[in-house]
């Protein structure tokens, strides 16, 4: 079989790849980006799904329009209206199979090949590979602890025809990492001078344990903007549901165009159970119970880290989402770390597949919504003996 340069030029999932070794049960995993379980609301779900097929029956069952929903759109506008002030619309919302197919779809209506696509370095691998399948050429600009580098931004914007920027400005995969409410600014003002794309991909955002709620970089700002949001993180990742928001319409046609030729529209039956789902719960409730729980794993990890680790580690304090980031010193391989890590049953994600361009790097990825303060405790204690 001859395949396509596409797909032949795509990284396949790393991280996937890796959490296949980790089924023995006995090894404490910190390499996965899993949601904890015990924040599915099983049972709510279980209800809404009666409760939604009672009240609408084959609607359920049935083909529905590409862009989704209605009712589970007027609610998403709704709490984007209140939370953010943002002007948005119905229409201006489409509902995708998890935020994953909106990058997909943004790549198809986007990007030729050899397009500019500017990244975040580190980025999230999902995106790399999302975008890669379009043939783009790859720029990227340092991730710094408080957002993007203005300086390398401002010169990558100056000397290349970047076509779409990819951002995950709240709890960053893989880092944590949030931008300040100057770098967003800052960001906008510089990208509002070029005919730019600018996704701001937001699955953590509700995830905050420290902190206040920032505004946006482009959404409510920018022309251009594309905001993805997802139910993946605060619901069910399995239900694939997420959304992306612009008030660009004609873009909007396209995407839609693009839907249509990849999956008709979103699963329907889901989208009747979730809007079911949210309409019948305290889902700002729900979501503060995960937030907590999530403080108290990321506290057990900081403290963790903090008392093992040595000092030439260093690495960053999340404000909220899912994961630490960490960096060895200079030189050091966090490839190399990852066996001697498997020999003593402690499994996280090296760097390498976060970055579009280097290799054999000193990061690495640490999840820790996965495991008991106990377990991450003790996870740590090891990481930290072979430091
Ligand atoms: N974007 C980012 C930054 C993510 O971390 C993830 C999930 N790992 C996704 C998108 C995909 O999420 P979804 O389940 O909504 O497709």
């Amino acid at each position: 079989m001859k395949y396509s340069d596409r797909i032949l030029n795509t990284p396949s999932s790393f991280i996937r790849d890796i959490l296949k070794v980790l089924d023995a049960p006995d090894i404490i995993s910190f390499a996965g980006g899993l949601p904890n379980p015990v924040s599915f609301p099983i049972d709510a779900l279980k209800n809404a799904i009666d409760e939604a097929i009672r009240k609408n029956g084959s609607k359920l069952f049935q083909y529905a329009t590409t862009e989704g929903y209605l009712p589970l759109r007027e609610l998403i506008a709704e709490k984007y209206r209140k939370k953010f002030g943002l002007d948005v619309k119905p229409e201006d919302i489409l509902i995708t199979n998890g935020s994953q197919q909106a990058l997909e779809l943004i790549g198809k209506v986007l990007l030729n090949k050899g397009d500019k696509v500017l990244m975040e370095e580190p980025g999230y691998l999902g995106a790399i590979q999302a975008f890669s399948l379009c043939e783009p050429d790859f720029l990227s600009v340092t991730l710094e602890e408080d957002g993007l580098s203005l300086e390398k931004l401002e010169e990558v914007l100056k000397n290349n025809p970047v076509k779409l920027i990819y951002t995950v400005p709240n709890f960053q995969n893989p880092t944590g990492l949030t931008y300040s409410m100057e770098k967003r600014k800052a960001i906008r003002e510089l990208v509002s001078k070029y005919d730019i794309a600018l996704i701001e991909d937001d699955p953590y955002g509700e995830l905050r344990f420290r902190g206040e709620s920032l505004p946006y970089i482009g959404a409510g700002y920018l022309e251009n903007s594309i905001l993805l949001g997802s139910f993946s993180k605060t619901v069910t990742p399995g239900m694939r549901l997420g959304f992306l928001i612009t008030r660009n319409a004609q873009l909007m046609r396209y995407l839609v165009t693009a839907k249509q030729g990849s999956d008709l529209h979103t699963n329907i039956f889901t989208q009747y159970a979730i809007h079911e789902y949210l309409m019948s719960n305290p889902y700002e409730e729900h979501v503060r119970k995960i937030v907590e729980l999530y403080r108290t794993q990321a506290d057990s990890m900081l403290d963790a880290m903090n008392r093992y680790f040595p000092e030439t580690v260093s690495y960053t304090r999340p404000e909220g989402g899912m994961f630490i980031w960490a960096t060895l010193p200079e030189g050091q391989s966090a490839l190399e770390l990852f066996p001697k890590a498997m020999e003593q049953k402690v499994a996280f994600v090296p760097g390498d597949p976060f970055y579009v361009s280097k290799r054999n790097v000193n990061t690495l990825r640490l999840n820790y919504t996965n495991a008991t303060p106990e377990i991450i405790t003790e996870g740590i204690r090891r990481l930290g003996s072979i430091l």
